[in-house]
């Protein structure tokens, strides 16, 4: 990583006293908890469907739209899907711009391997294109700012990257729990294993940002058996936390939340919204009830498609077995993020060499990123922000954000935005969190099994529950063909399709 005193400018303290002056433009009127546009599927919680269903699906995001698109192509129409907000994709969320244009509240990026959403984009007709990231990024600490030039990739020291994938190798994602040393690697964090192999405090530094991002929690916090198996379906550490050849490389035309929007319409009133489950009971027997506020649905089989601590708000009667409960507690839901858009009238940061990237150890930003649209009509800076920094009112939301751009590139232009956008998961009641950052321990607490294990009716899915690429889109919809096919299988053992 290349090292210099970085860009000057006005202090912070001056810069917010500007914003506060009034130089910053007029922005959208959204609330700081999020700007969605509602997908033209059906709105309302209509009454329930007469009958006993074949499969109930809860969960509008990929997961449960995947499930719920395979079984009519399967040739089974009997099944709703039970949707708990006004609007469907889950962890996906497109911030509506202006000119028709979007910017992702939530996940957003695919890369090489990401086959199973790749598909699923392709069959619904929705385009791709690579993000932007050539120019420099500036890395923040305190007051000290570093300039580096990755290219797209992730600056470290290759030997010890080699030794990292080389573990990583012995631990595939599919029940990582299993493989020989799984308990030694799960007593340990990420921060255990660098402090043993020498890591010097620019590879900590590279090491924590991974840990941040992809699991939003520092790396003392988070299982070496986890991250392994996550580099180990990624094709290494690079892979996974680089944008070139990378998980960060390729965004879909319209937004991740187009695939969502697209499945939903398609299904049209088999998908219902504003509809969230209260309960499931009897589930044990041949059929199943869904309580929720709207009335009750029956069914045979019924997907959750739903993260464990989701699942963990729903009433069972019967109690679920022992195991499964104690999961859906333990299960870590704490990747406190809040994501914003800032929208300005041209990507000008690159003119001045730079790719709208800036990492911070501290302070409220964590990693700013160009997410212009891909004509470049106008310019967007996505960043992932410390969720507990940042003001719940908008307009402070957006001047602390504005004001951090304009310190660390030392350009008052980055104190007046077109728009600004956005959502913290952390007070999402739907999402709770962005990811699963898993702690040391809980891999080989032998409570895993039950992550995927059926319970009676009841079949697990959600991208937390996928092979491979668990906690991204992909995962999510890998979950969703898995769990159609189980549910049809099911239903055909019992002699019901
Ligand atoms: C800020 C952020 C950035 C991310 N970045 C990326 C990225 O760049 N690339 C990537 O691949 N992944 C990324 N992800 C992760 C990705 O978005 C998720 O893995 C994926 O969308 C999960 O899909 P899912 O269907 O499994 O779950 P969800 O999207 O969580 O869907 C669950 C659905 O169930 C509904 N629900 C909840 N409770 C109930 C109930 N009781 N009754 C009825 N419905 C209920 C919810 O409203 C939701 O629609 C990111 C996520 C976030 C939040």
């Amino acid at each position: 990583m290349s090292s210099q005193s970085g860009a000057q400018g006005p202090t912070r303290r001056e810069l917010l006293r500007a914003a506060a002056a009034g130089s910053l433009a007029l922005f959208t009127a959204d609330s700081a908890s999020g700007s969605d546009r509602r997908p033209s599927a059906p709105r309302s919680a209509l009454p329930p469907l007469e009958g006993v269903l074949d499969v109930i699906i809860i969960g509008g995001g990929l997961a449960g739209l995947t499930a719920a698109r395979d079984l009519p192509i399967a040739g089974n129409d009997s099944f709703v899907v039970l949707e708990a907000q006004d609007r469907v994709g889950g962890r996906t969320l497109n911030h509506e711009l202006r000119d028709g244009y979007v910017s992702e509240a939530g996940g957003q990026w695919i890369g090489p391997g990401h086959t199973a959403i790749a598909d699923l984009a392709r069959q619904l007709h929705i385009d791709t294109f690579k993000s932007r990231y050539d120019g420099k990024a500036v890395n923040r600490m305190g007051d000290g700012y570093f300039e580096a030039d990755a290219d797209g990739g992730v600056d470290v020291d290759e030997s010890l990257v080699a030794k990292f994938d080389a573990l990583a190798e012995e631990v595939p994602s599919e029940k990582p729990w299993t493989v020989p040393r799984a308990e030694e690697l799960d007593r340990m964090s990420v921060a255990d294993w660098l402090e043993k192999n020498g890591g010097t405090p620019i590879d900590r530094l590279t090491w924590q940002f991974s840990s941040i991002l992809t699991n939003g929690t520092p790396m003392t916090n988070l299982s070496l058996l986890y991250y392994l198996s996550m580099i180990n379906f990624a094709g290494g550490f690079v892979p996974l936390n680089g944008q070139k050849d990378g998980a960060q490389e390729t965004r879909f035309v319209g937004g991740s939340q187009l695939l969502s929007i697209r499945i939903a319409e398609a299904l049209a009133d088999r998908v219902r919204l504003a509809t969230p489950v209260q309960r499931i009971s009897g589930w044990d027997g041949p059929v199943t009830e869904v309580h929720t506020p709207a009335g009750v649905y029956r069914a045979k089989q019924v997907i959750l498609a739903l993260s464990p601590p989701l699942c963990q708000r729903i009433e069972f009667s019967p109690v679920l077995p022992k195991a499964r409960a104690e999961l859906q507690r333990r299960w870590p839901a704490h990747g406190p993020m809040a994501k914003t858009a800032m929208v300005y009238d041209s990507p000008f940061w690159f003119d001045d060499g730079y790719n709208g990237q800036i990492a911070s150890v501290d302070g409220p930003l964590i990693w700013s990123f160009d997410n212009s649209p891909p004509d470049e009509r106008f310019g967007v800076i996505n960043a992932f922000m410390r969720a507990a920094m940042m003001p719940s009112d908008h307009d402070a939301a957006m001047r602390l954000v504005a004001s951090v751009y304009a310190e660390t590139w030392g350009d008052d232009r980055y104190l007046e935005p077109l728009e600004f956008h956005a959502h913290d998961w952390g007070q999402d009641p739907y999402s709770i969190t962005c990811v699963s950052p898993m702690p040391p321990g809980l891999l080989t607490s032998g409570l895993m099994p039950a992550l995927t294990e059926p319970v009676g009716s009841l079949l697990w899915a959600g991208t937390e529950t996928a092979e491979i690429w668990n906690g991204y889109m992909d995962g999510a919809v890998r979950s969703g063909h898995k769990a159609a096919l189980l549910a049809l299988h099911r239903l055909a053992s019992a002699g019901a399709v």
